[in-house]
This record gives structure tokens, sequence and C-alpha cells, in this order.
């Protein structure tokens, strides 16, 4: 066994070499080591430089078999520390169980001991017992899986001997004490431990619910998670209680890196900040100068969605130095949000919540809000709806969570075909005579005949489509019969109950207008709220976008952005491929005529839309590793993600739990959400403000950048008070963080169109109408992809394209619980939740020889997943589904194993809005082999 001073010269050693790779050199000759690691092998072990290196360096991970950090282990670490005195001292960010930390704690106890024999001895032995032990057996085991350097081989044992107690021989001077740092250290008095908090947070992820939650605190470690109730009453939802698993764990991006491999290969070398904005802003000149503000592209954001985010602090630094490509629309509800200003003039086409419970039965299509979150309320005013006895029928081609919960009736539907129903249930109405004639012709434009707009040739309403006298096919409910696979007597039976019973709430969901003929479905669900007379009343509904007109929450002000082009939201990689054939018409360019530029300078800041929530991911892989096209990635995130692997630059971004911010709700609830952070950001962590201030400075810019506001602090302040002038209601920015939460007053509910209908007023039409017939779309000229009408219109990969007979079966994605859309993907708690699984038919299954739990292929000409099973009832035959969000991680063979979606689906864009087609895709399943 090692004598004190022994064991004093030990502990240095060991932490040096946890702290600095430059001290370690000095120090390693006390243990007969020459270190001739080199800092990339050194950074790629301890410094998460290298994709596939981990090793857990914290006793959290350690003692609890997770990858969690600052959980009660670590506040058990702290509290051994301030008991003995000991002040921990920064160690590159990171949390104070680090490895490296606890060996500075026993080299503080030995020398303490030294001076004053005896002193902390056993606190030491406890120490090393309870934590260090196992720590340094994890670290030791990674280290040597990862490495097979003498060096390290050396330092392992030396770890494995020191900690077990067994004697290690030391080399150079013991006698004096060496003029290590440390040796004058002197024992402290025990420290308070800070007393426990419960803080309001709210995660600024992009889930529809938006939670207040509370953490319970202390010391910085995050103990426990609960919805906060005493504001409103949240009730959260597994992701929130886990909250810790997915962002405090050791999977966290820690220093600003540099690419030094391949694009994808996850090979990086470590840079100060300062560099990185250096770089930045390199790169902006550069790209600005050689092809001009077109070049710079800054993709759409979600992963923050708060009032501070790195997407605008970045467009407003672009817009500052000449400007950047802007986008339109979103991948959520691209179709349904451009299309419903054409029948209705507006967005705000929803009612309040509340007025659910005055419908006399509610049609959820293609709407699974059990899982999807549309609001934190939603679902309990569902539950009430249904505990008074209202129907609810759930369209779906999935018996999803919200058939099971709240359906009466459940009418699995193939993809894409939802506009041939509605015309069916339409045409059914109106044949029975079922019609509120009244309100079409009062306010509708386009029905029959005689509600045509001027310079329309005959033939061409809605009802001359329907009864077939123009085509000679008459849309019955055996003609949608044949396209939806709903059987004719059950869509006779919905329509008659659905025109019958007054009122009744028709609510679309998002999942059908994510299809190839995206638009046609709003349009569709509009007319019949239209025929049935619903629009405008209590308890009924527009059929349209679910939006209603908010208070004016505190926002960041539009950026002046001095190039005018933009491009549809979807069609970024087509930018990047080829700007120059991208038209208005064909492409939604608009603001300019043409693009100066394909895009060369990305910024990807808290969003996982480079890979997994885009498109035909094979193609952008491709697209991406070339860097002929995009000349630099510049990725902000909190993890390296399948898109972050092919960064340029990649920049450590803080938690929700590091970070103030404040959160607004994300569809129609009349509340306001402060997350506190609960530490100081992890690691090098900064939040995207900091180091685009610094890039700014780089570029000359910063004093307009920060217009007068240093801080993030002073930002949101200033965005807060602003609205303040338009919400008076709102209180003073403290007494809001403070609460943590702000309700408006209950207003008057909100039923669109109510206004307009009762006096008898004008929509914002070109017609003054609700334009079932838009002469607009009519005069586009693109009668089968965009006609006049909300018909039916077949789409590439729909169930009737010719491909089907090579790739039988459709595939669509759904929003998981288990995941808000690409986040909690790490989390493996979740993952017990709803494990990976394609969703198919018992009898696709069946007729492929496929039992439950085996491993499948699904394929098609874009790429391939390989995942397991889930045969099941709940899915419609001819269907199989995976869920949306699945990071995109490539075998040997190229195929994917976590079942991300977007490997199969199409780029192709939707024909008017150029959205999403992500739920129409053709493929096959075969047994993995
Ligand atoms: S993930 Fe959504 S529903 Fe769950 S706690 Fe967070 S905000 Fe609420």
């Amino acid at each position: 066994m090692n004598s004190q001073k022994e064991l004093y010269i030990l502990w240095h050693c060991l932490r040096t070499f946890f702290e600095d790779l430059e001290q370690w050199r000095q120090a390693s000759s006390y243990l007969g080591i020459t270190s001739t690691l080199l800092q990339e092998s050194y950074d790629d072990l301890l410094k998460g430089t290298r994709a596939d290196v981990h090793v857990p360096l914290w006793a959290s991970c350690a003692k609890t078999g997770t990858r969690e950090l600052c959980n009660s282990v670590t506040l058990r670490v702290i509290r051994q520390y301030k008991d003995c005195g000991y002040e921990s001292a920064p160690m590159d960010g990171n949390p104070p169980d680090y490895i490296g930390q606890q060996f500075r704690f026993l080299e503080y106890l030995s020398v303490c001991s030294l001076r004053e024999e005896g002193r902390f001895q056993q606190a030491a032995a406890v120490f090393l017992r309870e934590f260090t032990v196992d720590t340094v057996r994890w670290v030791r085991e990674a280290l040597l899986r990862h490495s097979d350097h003498p060096e390290l081989q050396a330092l392992c044992a030396i770890m494995g001997d020191v900690v077990q107690g067994r004697t290690v021989v030391l080399h150079g001077q013991t006698e004096p004490l060496p003029p290590f740092d440390s040796v004058d250290w002197k024992a402290g008095m025990p420290i308070p431990m800070e007393s426990e908090r419960q803080i309001a947070i709210a995660s600024f992820n992009d889930c529809g619910a938006k939670c207040l939650m509370s953490a319970r605190v202390q010391e910085g470690c995050v103990l426990e998670i609960t919805p906060d109730t005493s504001v409103l009453p949240f009730t959260g939802c597994s992701r929130g209680r886990a909250y810790r698993q997915t962002f405090l764990t050791a999977d966290r991006l820690r220093y600003p890196m540099e690419r030094t491999g391949k694009r994808g290969e996850g090979r990086f070398r470590r840079i100060t900040w300062d560099e990185a904005a250096k770089k930045v802003a390199q790169e902006i000149r550069k790209t600005g100068q050689a092809y001009g503000p077109s070049s710079r592209f800054v993709t759409p954001a979600s992963g923050v969605s708060a009032l501070l985010r790195g997407d605008r602090f970045m467009k407003r630094l672009l817009g500052l130095d000449g400007g950047y490509l802007n986008y339109y629309n979103y991948y959520s509800a691209a179709c349904a949000n451009y299309v419903m200003p054409y029948v209705y003039g507006t967005l705000e086409c929803g009612h309040t919540e509340e007025d659910l419970l005055h419908a006399g039965m509610i049609i959820l299509w293609g709407h699974n809000p059990s899982a999807n979150y549309f609001g934190p309320f939603f679902n309990r005013t569902l539950t009430q709806a249904k505990e008074q006895g209202i129907p609810i029928v759930v369209i779906d081609p999935r018996k999803s969570e919200s058939v099971l919960t709240y359906a009466d009736e459940w009418i699995p539907i193939k993809p894409s075909t939802d506009s041939a129903l509605a015309d069916a249930l339409c045409w059914h109405i109106w044949k029975s005579g079922l019609q509120d004639q009244k309100f079409m012709d009062e306010f509708c434009l386009g029905f029959d005949e005689a509600h045509m707009p001027e310079g329309v040739p005959a033939g061409e309403s809605y009802h001359t489509y329907l009864s077939g006298a123009k085509d000679g096919v008459e849309k019955t409910a055996e003609w949608a019969q044949e396209i939806t696979g709903i059987p004719a007597d059950v869509i006779r039976r919905l329509a008659e109950q659905y025109a019958r019973t007054k009122p009744a709430c028709l609510m679309p969901g998002l999942g059908p207008q994510r299809t190839g003929n995206g638009e046609q479905f709003y349009r569709s669900t509009a007319a019949l709220a239209c025929i049935t007379g619903n629009v405008g009343k209590r308890g009924g509904s527009s059929g349209g976008t679910p939006w209603i007109p908010t208070h004016l929450l505190p926002d960041f002000a539009a950026i002046d952005n001095p190039y005018k082009g933009s491009i549809p939201s979807f069609l970024w990689t087509k930018a990047v491929e080829n700007a120059g054939s991208m038209t208005a018409r064909e492409d939604g360019v608009t603001g300019v005529t043409k693009l100066d530029s394909s895009i060369k300078l990305i910024f990807n800041l808290a969003n996982g839309l480079l890979l997994t929530q885009h498109s035909n991911v094979n193609q952008t892989v491709q697209l991406l590793a070339d860097k002929k096209n995009v000349e630099m990635l510049v990725v902000s995130d909190v993890f390296l993600t399948s898109g972050a692997r092919f960064a340029d630059l990649l920049l450590p971004a803080p938690s929700f739990f590091e970070v103030d911010n404040i959160v607004p709700p994300w569809v129609t609830d009349n509340y306001l959400l402060y997350n506190h952070r609960c530490m100081e950001p992890l690691f090098g962590c900064r939040f995207e403000y900091q180091w685009i201030r610094e890039t700014a400075a780089y570029l000359g810019l910063e004093e307009d950048f920060i217009d007068g506001k240093a801080t993030q602090e002073e930002w949101m302040k200033a965005l807060y008070d602003d609205a303040r002038k338009s919400e008076p209601e709102l209180p003073t920015l403290e007494e809001f963080k403070s609460a943590g939460c702000f309700v408006f007053e209950a207003g008057d509910p909100h039923i669109a169109f109510q206004e307009i209908i009762e006096n008898k007023g004008r929509f914002d039409t070109p017609s003054g109408k609700i334009e079932i017939f838009s002469k607009t779309l009519y005069d586009m000229d693109r009668p089968d992809e965009i006609p006049g009408l909300p018909r039916y219109t077949a789409c590439a990969e729909g169930p009737d394209d010719p491909i089907k007979e090579k790739y039988p079966l459709q595939l669509i994605g759904y929003h998981t619980k288990r995941r808000c859309h690409s986040i909690h993907e790490n989390n493996t708690l979740m993952e017990e939740l709803e494990p990976p699984a394609v969703w198919i038919h018992l009898q696709d299954a069946a007729d492929r020889g496929i039992k439950n739990g085996e491993l499948l292929e699904i394929f098609n000409d874009r790429g391939c997943v390989r995942i397991p099973a889930l045969v099941t009832d709940r899915i419609m035959k001819g269907v199989v589904a995976l869920s949306e969000g699945g990071w995109f991680k490539p075998a040997t063979d190229g195929a994917d194993e976590r079942g991300c979606l977007n490997v199969l689906t199409s780029s192709r864009p939707t024909p008017l809005a150029n959205g999403n087609p992500q739920h129409t895709n053709l493929v096959q399943v075969r047994k993995a082999k």
C-alpha cells in the first residue's frame, strides 16, 4: 500500500490526465510513463470529438449503469465534497462527479491529511469505495475498448491499482513534496449544501402541448420532474417526466468542433469558440462575395420553439450582411396552411377547444391527439365530450391511440384517398336532400352551376362533378369504396349521420395533408362543413385549419432581409442541387424571378431536418457528402444527430435545463410559460446568441446586431416589453418570471366565421364567398393536380399508381408518444414505451410468412429500413406504418436500422404548396436475410 505522500502524488497525477494533456505530460513521469498520446486521440477519448467513442467519465453513469448526468449520484458526490470543505474547480465544464474532479478531491483529502495527520482518511476511504472504484472501472473498460495505446494501458493499470489499494511504484522525487499547485491547499470548513428547490421549467421542444413542469433541483442536479399544476392543470406526459434521461446525458455534444474526416464519418477536432466564430464569419463573407446572398440558408428549425432561438439570430445577422435565401411553409402543415386562404381567405378557421362540447358528433379525420398533442388540455376536453355521450368517429388508416381512447367508430381508409371519401359523402348528402342549400346559396361559390364565378365555362361546378354529368362517373359510395377501401354502406351511414347531426364538428388533422395530394384534403373537409351548414356555428366547424386568433405573444421582430427570394421549405435540397432551374410556377419561388445561386452555406441550428426529418434520406446523404454542393455546413445542436454528423462546424448547444427562455403555447391556448434554467450550461455548450454575436463582431456588425441589447436577458426583456405594449394584461417580466406561467383572462369563445355568417358579411376571398370552386386555382391550368374544385386527385405512389405491382404496400408515418419529432430518440426509457417496429396487418404478414417481432426489410427504390414487425389488426390491410423521427442509422449494407421513415419517402413535392408528401409511399416488405 502506498504512503499518504505517495497517494497524494498519485491522485495528483491521475487528476492531471483528466484535466489537461499538457499538464499530464509533466506529471506522467512520476508514474514512469512517457506521454506520447496525441491531443487528437486524447480528445476522441475524453472530449467527444469522435462519434463512435463513448467513455463514461462520471459517477452518475457508473453508479446507475445509464448515461445520465447530474442526477442524485452527482448530488451525493457534491455532498461529500462539501462535507469535507472542498470547493470543486471548473474542469472543462464537466459535472462535478467527473472522474478528474473525483481525483482532485482525493488529492485534496490527501494533502489535508498530510498536514493534519489522519484528517479525512476515513472520508477518503468512504468516497473511494462509494464512487471512485466504480467510475474507474467504467472508465478503464471504455478506454481500453477504444484504444490499445500503451500509455493508456499503463494508466488504466495504475488507476485500477490505486483505487483497489494496491501499491504503485512511483518514479521521481517524493521528498520534499513536489511543487504541485495543490501542495498548499488547506482544509476548509464544511460548506452548507444549497437547499432543494422546485424550479418551473417549460421544455421548448416542438411539442403541441407545451406544459409547465416542475423540476426538483439541488446543487445543479435535477432529481425529479413532475407536472406543475399551480396555475393550470397540466398533466405532462411520459416524455416530460423523462426529460432528464433525454437531455442530461453522456451523449451530449460538449465542445465546438471542426470536421476532420469525410462528411458524415463522425470525426472532428476540438476548436475554441473564438475560432468557431471567426470561421463562421469568414464563410459568411466568402459565400456572400462569391455567390451572393441567396447562397446562404438557415434551415427551418423547431428544436427550440421559444422566444430566443438561434435561427432568428442568425437570420438577423445575415440580414445585416446583405441577406439570405428565405423560405416559407413548414413541414407540419404546408398544404393545409397554403390552401386555406384560397377557400376561406384566412388560416384562422378553428374554434375554441371547449366548443367541442356543444357538438352533436365529432369526426377526427387523420387526427391523433392522444399521441400528437394539440394543446395541453385538448385530450381532457375530448374525454369530457366522450363522457357527455357525444359520438366520436375517427377516420385513420391506423387504429391509433385516439381510436382506442375516444372512438365509437373507427373507419380505416387508404392513405391519400381522403378526398374521394369526402366527394362521396358530399354527393350522398346531396342526393339524400340533406344538404344545407340555404347556407350554400348564401355563402358559397362553386357548388352548383348557378353559383360559379364569371369566366368559367359550364360544367365545372362541384355538383356537375359529383353527379358525373361531365365525366360520366357518379361519385357514389360504391365509387369511393373502390378507391378508399371503405365499404359503401359505411360511407352512406357516415354521410347521413354527419348531415343529420346538428351541429357536428368535423376536425381534420394534419396527417392526411402530408400526402401527395394534401392540398385537396383540406379543401374537401371544408366543402363537407359547408354542405352541412356547420360553418360559423357553435358546436360545428369549418373543416379548415385549427388555428384561431391568439394574443400577440412576445416574438422576434420581423427580420429585414435585403434579398427577397424565398422558396418552399421542403425544396431546400433542390435549391442546393440546382437553384437555377427553380421557377415560380413549378417550384413556388417567390420574391425574385430566378434564384442567383444554389445554396452554398447552411446553418442548421436546433433541428433534425438535415436528414431525419427530410424526405429521401439517401438522396440527401449524397448531396451533403459532396462538398461541391454545400461548401460549409454549420450545425448547432445538443446531440450528434444523424444530420449533425455531416457538419463542417459542429457547435454544442445547451438543453432547456441550462438556459432561460419564454415559451409560447403551440396552438390556441391563452397562456405563456417561462423556462427557468436549472444549471449553468454543461461542458463548453453555448446558446447560439453568444457565438452569433461574436461572429457579428468579426464581420464588423456587432453594434448593429445587438442593437443596444448586450445579453440574451436584455433581448428577452426588450421583446417581452414590446409585447406588453399591445397586450397590457401581461405582467412585468419579473412578475411573469417568478410565476412561471401567465394566463390571459378568458375571452369569448372563438367560433370561426360566426360573425360573417350572422351578419351576412364577406369572406376575405376574391369573390367574398367561401370558394369551394377557386377560379385562381382553376386559372393555373393544371386541372389534374390543382383543379378548381376540392375533388379527389390520384397522386404518385397512391393506391392506384402502376408501380404498385412492384411495391404493393402503402407506407405512412405517424407521430409516436415515445418521441417529439426526432427528440428523445436517445432516451432508452422511451424505448420501453414503444420499441421500434413497423406496423403490418395480420393478412399482409401471413401472405409473406411474417411473424410478430421478426426482423423485416421495408424497401423501395429509395432505400431500405430493417426493423422488427408489429403484426396487428390495428392497421388497414395493404398499409404499413413507421413512426416519424427515428434517427437515420445505416448498417454497412446501407439499410437503416432505427426505423427512419424518410429513407423511404419521396422528395417529390405536392403540386400547389410544394409541401412534403411523406405519407404517400409505396413499398414492399420481406423478412430480413
Ligand atoms: S413532451 Fe409535451 S406533453 Fe410531454 S410534458 Fe413536454 S410539453 Fe408536455
